[in-house]
């Protein structure tokens, strides 16, 4: 919208709402109350959330309804497949949530278990385009029959041989006896904009929120380690703290030979990760987590 506080399209419910209302927030977003159901304004900053179906969120940003949109990548490039208006959205930056996959999959006990097994047959699916595109680059001549949900009963009707749906834990495909053999899309969440001028006031908000955005994505896995280590063992602890750099070490009181090592860990810490600190000598191990990061 045109103006001075930005309009970000969010969705209202579903797979994506929770974690884009978490994203939003933990960015230091605070939302006023309201009784509307469309439009929630924030209090603290020149921001306006708009709460939406996902799969309108594209068409909004394009057509200038909102600025900028929250959105998974298989709504948007389905979209964006679609319509030419739409294909000029720009991706900001990926949100590291609502990860999935879309994939091809067939009854477990039929015919089809490669994508040339699809030549002359049909799939079913809510993402036509990306489908059609995907057999097209691969040679394979199939008819494709768009539904609007519940997809993976398509097979079990006799309406399909095989659909292309998403699968975020595999428990849907399972349990209707159905098993993927190839992905067509790895896909996130991701930040998009039109890439039509926006106010000053506007942009400044975008620059300041991306920044937030990238400072709560980098601390949701990185970690803060604090343990003690004997000082000839030091090297051997630096070489297992996962993706640390330079960490901090300081000197224990009234221990000549311990050293407490501090560091911030950027991939994830496992228990193994522990066990192996502790087999090099480390001890008094605590591993928190990172609430705000800012480089
Ligand atoms: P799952 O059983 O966890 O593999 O989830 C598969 C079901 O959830 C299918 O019906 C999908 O259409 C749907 N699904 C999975 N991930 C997403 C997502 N990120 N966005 C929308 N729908 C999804």
């Amino acid at each position: 919208m045109t103006g001075s506080r930005l309009t970000l399209g969010v969705q209202k419910k579903g797979r994506l709402a929770e974690g884009g209302m978490e994203l939003v927030r933990r960015a230091g977003v605070k939302l006023a109350w309201g009784r509307d159901e469309l439009m929630r304004r924030a209090e603290n900053l020149p921001l306006d959330l708009m709460l939406i179906r996902d799969d309108d969120i594209p068409n909004f940003v394009a057509s200038g309804a909102c600025d900028y949109g929250i959105v998974g990548e298989n709504v948007l490039y389905e979209a964006q497949a679609r319509s030419p208006r739409i294909a000029g959205l720009e991706t900001v930056m990926k949100l590291g949530y609502a990860r999935c996959r879309l994939k091809l999959a067939s009854p477990k006990d039929g015919e089809v278990r490669a994508v040339d097994d699809l030549a002359g047959r049909t799939v079913a699916t809510s993402y036509p385009s990306l489908t059609e595109r995907f057999l097209n680059e691969r040679g394979v001549d199939a008819e494709i029959v768009e539904m609007s949900g519940s997809v993976e009963i398509a097979p079990r009707m006799g309406i399909a041989d095989a659909i292309c749906d998403l699968v975020s834990s595999g428990a849907t495909l399972e349990a209707n006896g159905l098993a993927a053999f190839e992905t067509v899309l790895e896909s996130e969440a991701v930040l998009i904009r039109a890439p039509r001028s926006k106010s000053a006031e506007i942009e400044s908000t975008a620059e300041l929120l991306v920044e937030r955005f990238k400072g709560v994505i980098a601390s949701r896995q990185t970690k803060y380690i604090l343990l003690n280590a004997p000082k000839d063992r030091l090297e051997d602890v630096r070489a297992v703290l996962p993706g640390s750099d330079a960490p901090t070490v300081a000197p224990v009181v009234g221990r000549d030979d311990v050293v407490a090592v501090h560091a911030v860990c950027t991939e994830e810490v496992f228990w193994s990760t522990l066990e192996k600190l502790k087999a090099v000598g480390a001890r008094s191990i605590l591993v928190m987590p990172i609430e705000k990061m800012m480089a």
